[in-house]
């Protein structure tokens, strides 16, 4: 379990002070092992299973159901699933799914209300489903788990959903040995080595020698885990392969994002005509945000059955692309795609810094691959850069 208050408070606002602990190694033969010390435990494990022609995150039996030996080819606008050519259990980047779906569910209900004598009468739903185990979760996804805790649990309004979900997961993590086309994680400092925020951290290694995976205990709980398994003893021959193996994903890096000033760039740049070329493309559809590990936005439905003796609230994902969502008397604030798709960007590279101290963007790569016209961020920002050094206008002259 993550101690969501040291999540907050200590460090940096979003990340968990570091527990060194011990490494080892495990074999693939004893893999099964890990699933029966964490079911023994209690826990629901979740993790990478291939479905609808994806690897996306659902609830597991067992290790047979990882996807074993299939691996992601992702561009922009573009996912597809390969055979890989080894047997490799966590071989892909990272799919559609995010673990905000297991820790803010898309559609949660809030409270109930039934009518009594003096009035309704308020039920709160309260979290008493599963303590998961999430396993193989990315290192991306480690600094999008802090970002959401901080919106969540940080300052005076806590999510009391959120924390109950929070609290009792056990995160195992897996280093990154394949990024994709859409990564860019090295370019804000997320990735692709898991660094804090975990209980466990694996890194799998494939040789001719053999399958193995690399442990790395993070936490307490992770330790309690690691003291169960059949763990050898790890050397420096086996730290230098798991370095390789990150080393390879580093280098495969699909994409960059040039981050230098990328704030003032963005406040400056408010008026740019670039806007409404992104415009012109963007469907307004809100796929990227439903993929973002670090979107939150929310809204909220009553519902009452036909006596009106019944009535639930729930609470549902929602996007800064939605008309409805900047909704207020007299229609929306931002009437246009261009006010919606520049709100969104902002949000991720500027305005964030100014509302949580942090990037909202941790570089996975999911609104590029899954934006159904293949809108790329690095892309508008190397736009807006260029427009705004200039040579743009200066390009544009030259064809003239
Ligand atoms: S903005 Fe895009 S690349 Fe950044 S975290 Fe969200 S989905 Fe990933
Ligand atoms: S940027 Fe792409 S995914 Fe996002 S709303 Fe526009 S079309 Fe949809």
């Amino acid at each position: 379990m993550v101690d969501t208050k040291t999540l907050v408070e200590k460090g940096s606002k979003t990340q968990e002070k570091k527990t060194p602990g011990a490494v080892g190694l495990l074999e693939r033969g004893a893999f099964d092992q890990l699933f029966q010390v964490l079911q023994a435990q209690g826990y629901t494990i979740v993790g990478p299973t291939v479905r609808e022609g994806v690897i996306l995150y659902d609830e597991l039996e067992s290790p047979d159901e990882l996807p074993i030996g299939w691996t992601d080819e992702q561009e922009a606008g573009t996912y597809r699933m390969q055979k890989r050519e080894d047997e490799a259990l966590f071989g892909y980047t990272v799919g559609p799914h995010s673990w905000k779906r297991f820790l803010f569910p898309p559609k949660h209900r809030l409270f109930r209300a039934t009518r009594g004598k003096d009035g309704f009468d308020i039920e709160e739903d309260k979290y008493d489903g599963p303590n998961y185990a999430f396993l193989g979760v990315r290192a991306c996804e480690l600094q999008a788990m802090a970002i959401q805790d901080n919106v969540f649990l940080g300052g005076d309004h806590v999510d009391p959903h959120y924390r109950s979900r929070r609290e009792s997961a056990l995160i195992i993590a897996v280093n990154c040995g394949k990024a994709g086309q859409t990564c860019f994680c090295s370019s804000m400092g997320s990735g692709p080595k898991a660094g804090t925020g975990f209980d466990l951290a694996l890194t799998e290694l494939i040789s001719k020698d053999g399958h193995a995976f690399l442990l790395e205990v993070g936490s307490k709980k992770g330790n309690k885990i690691f003291k169960k398994l059949p763990i050898e003893k790890a050397g420096k021959k086996e730290q230098k392969a798991a370095d390789a193996v990150v080393a390879e994903a580093e280098a495969q890096m699909g994409r960059q994002l040039d981050t230098e000033g990328l704030k003032d760039l963005l406040y400056r740049n408010y008026q740019n005509p670039h806007w409404e070329e992104v415009a012109e493309k963007c469907l307004s559809c809100a796929n990227c945000t439903m993929v973002c590990p670090t979107c939150f936005c929310s809204t909220v439905e009553e519902m009452t059955d036909l006596s009106g003796d019944h009535a639930e609230r729930w609470r549902r994902w929602d996007s800064c692309f939605t008309m409805d969502f900047t909704y207020i008397h007299g229609g929306s604030v931002r009437q246009s795609t261009r006010a919606r798709y520049r709100q969104w960007m902002t949000h991720k590279l500027a305005t964030w810094f100014d509302q949580f101290g942090t990037s909202g963007c941790v570089g996975c790569g999911r609104c590029i691959t899954w934006c159904p016209v293949g809108i790329d961020l690095t892309e508008e920002a190397r736009a807006l850069r260029a427009s705004d050094q200039g040579e743009l206008q200066t390009g544009m002259q030259a064809e003239a």
